[in-house]
């Protein structure tokens, strides 16, 4: 069963209606989760700065000088 990530916390969903219909507490744009695009990977790297971390919640929960949010945002 394939897994679906919200980029702006990380949880993780079973399908992407169920992930979309939550609310999450980090997303600055909206109050649901959203899906992250890319694919399941051994270590998230941010595209603000390009630091590393091994869970998107991981990534998501740091903060990020170079961020538009103030946190690390997964790169696709
Ligand atoms: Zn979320
Ligand atoms: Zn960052």
């Amino acid at each position: 069963m394939a897994n679906f990530y919200c980029k702006w916390c990380g949880i993780k969903h079973s399908s992407v209606s169920s992930l979309t219909s939550n609310s999450c507490s980090r997303n600055p744009e909206g109050k649901k989760h959203e899906l992250y695009e890319g694919s399941e990977k051994a270590q998230y790297t941010c595209k603000c700065c390009g630091i590393k971390h091994s869970s998107i919640s991981s990534l998501t929960s740091n903060s990020c000088s170079k961020s538009p949010t103030k946190k690390h945002q997964p790169a696709l």
